[in-house]
């Protein structure tokens, strides 16, 4: 049996993974980078805090920071009020509640062997505006800035290193103070290293230091943070290789556990460290992997028969899974006809089609920025078997299975779930299209 997997970003690795599990010759094509390779750093799994939810915040742009320090709702509230909230989320399509989503995220972190830490209580993090973020988890260097949402926490030191001035840790440390913590602020001179204004940049920079260089600063970053937690900007290393290494310099080879990056705002290497360990994932498995787009495809009846390559390299397959995310990746049309780009699939919003009369930006679009954009609901509609339909409800494809940031029925910004619903709907549908086509649906 081969399955082929259209996209690799979180959605589509985990498909080709789940397929390959069960033993399936998989193909995954993987285009340019999507959503994925600018994930923040935290893991967004069972719902946010905050009813309406705080877009200041995740816009960077609070103007009362103290407001938006997230709530101590336990995770298996805030689930059931996105369920109550979301009818048609992704999760309540598939079916799932909330240990099956706690038992699948764990399942697929262990899968893809990820370096991502789930927090089990209610916490939250830190990003490199100074804003409290909750998180359901996050990337294995956040993990000791992780900070419980209520009750007593560890006081904070935050660290800039003068190479990269984009970075105030001043700033960072008032933000925190505003929200309740003590956090003082602190820089590494870097006297020689070239001023950087990226994250990449400044990244390369400490890539080309020498360990015992590395050390040195690690040193002083410890003395100057005590008992502190030492919070920094996360240019920590562009791959997880290069990470490691330089976070053993730093914390002499994790003699010092409390020493972390935050969470990232913008051109984030946490996403971009984690591309390139979906990828490592990917050949530890087996799974063949074509660095190209899909361009077209050939059906008989109901099924999918091949996909085509921009290379011109035609893929059979017996069930195909498609992960191609939204608009920024390339999955929807951004113009008319407003379709999901490859098979021409019709985007849906709260559980129906959209028809041509809705497709207009005041329909879909509030007067306001902070307001719950239809828009952001709108995605590939699926049965419970991750079948994308056509617009008679009916499935599109006996073959095609869909999963990830394509799907329709949740705001991807807003709804506190983007990445388990990656990650979650991956690991279903590539299991899934192997099962169906052993065990067809009547
Ligand atoms: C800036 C930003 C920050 C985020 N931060 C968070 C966060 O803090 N917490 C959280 O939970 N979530 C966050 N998310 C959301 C989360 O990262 C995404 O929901 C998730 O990564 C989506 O994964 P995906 O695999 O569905 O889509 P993508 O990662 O977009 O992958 C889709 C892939 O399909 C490929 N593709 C498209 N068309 C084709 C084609 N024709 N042929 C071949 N390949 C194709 C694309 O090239 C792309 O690689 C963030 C997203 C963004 C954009």
């Amino acid at each position: 049996m081969r399955v082929v997997v259209i996209g690799s970003g979180v959605a589509g690795t985990m498909a080709a993974l789940a397929a390959r599990k069960t033993g399936a010759e998989v193909i995954a094509v993987a285009g340019r980078p999507g959503a994925s390779a600018q994930w923040s750093g935290v893991v967004e799994l069972f719902g946010p805090s905050n009813e309406p939810p705080p877009i200041e915040n995740l816009l960077g742009r609070s103007r009362q920071p103290e407001a938006h320090r997230p709530p101590g709702i336990a995770p298996g509230d805030r689930f059931e009020r996105l369920m109550d909230r979301r009818r048609f989320h992704p999760y309540a399509r598939v079916g799932l509640g909330f240990e099956a989503v706690a038992g699948h995220f764990q399942e697929a972190l262990e899968l893809a062997d990820l370096e991502i830490v789930a927090s089990l209580s209610p916490a939250c993090l830190a990003n490199a505006h100074g804003l409290l973020r909750l998180a359901d988890g996050c990337a294995s260097s956040l993990r000791p800035g992780l900070l419980p949402l209520a009750g007593s926490t560890r006081d904070l030191t935050v660290w800039g290193f003068s190479h990269y001035p984009a970075f105030d840790p001043e700033v960072v440390a008032n933000q925190l103070q505003h929200q309740g913590l003590a956090a003082e602020a602190r820089w590494i001179d870097l006297p020689d290293a070239p001023l950087c204004q990226s994250v990449a940049t400044a990244a390369t920079v400490l890539e080309g230091m020498a360990a015992d260089r590395l050390e040195e600063i690690g040193r002083s970053i410890a003395e100057g943070t005590g008992e502190r937690v030492a919070l920094v900007p996360p240019i920590l290393g562009r791959t997880m290789r290069s990470h490691r290494s330089i976070r053993d310099g730093l914390t002499q080879k994790g003699e010092r556990a409390d020493l972390a990056e935050l969470a990232s705002v913008h051109n984030s290497l946490h996403g971009f460290r984690l591309i390139w360990e979906l990828q490592a994932a990917l050949e530890a498995a087996g799974v063949a992997v074509r660095q190209a787009s899909v361009q077209a495809f050939s059906a008989n009846d109901r099924r999918i028969a091949s996909v085509t390559l921009d290379s011109g390299e035609r893929l059979t397959g017996d069930a195909f899974v498609l992960a191609t995310g939204r608009a920024m990746a390339g999955g929807f049309q951004r113009s008319e006809p407003f379709t999901e780009t490859l098979f021409g699939l019709p985007l849906y919003l709260d559980g129906m089609p959209l028809d041509p009369l809705q497709r207009d930006s005041a329909t879909l679009v509030s007067r306001s920025l902070v307001d719950d954009h239809p828009l952001f609901r709108v995605g590939v509609g699926v049965n419970q078997r991750l079948q994308p339909l056509d617009v008679d409800l009916g499935v599109a494809f006996d073959n095609l299975f869909s999963a990830g940031g394509l799907l329709a029925g949740t705001h991807f910004a807003l709804d506190g779930s983007a990445f388990g619903v990656a990650l979650v709907t991956g690991l279903l549908a590539g299991r899934t299209a192997v099962e169906a086509e052993v065990t067809p649906w009547v």
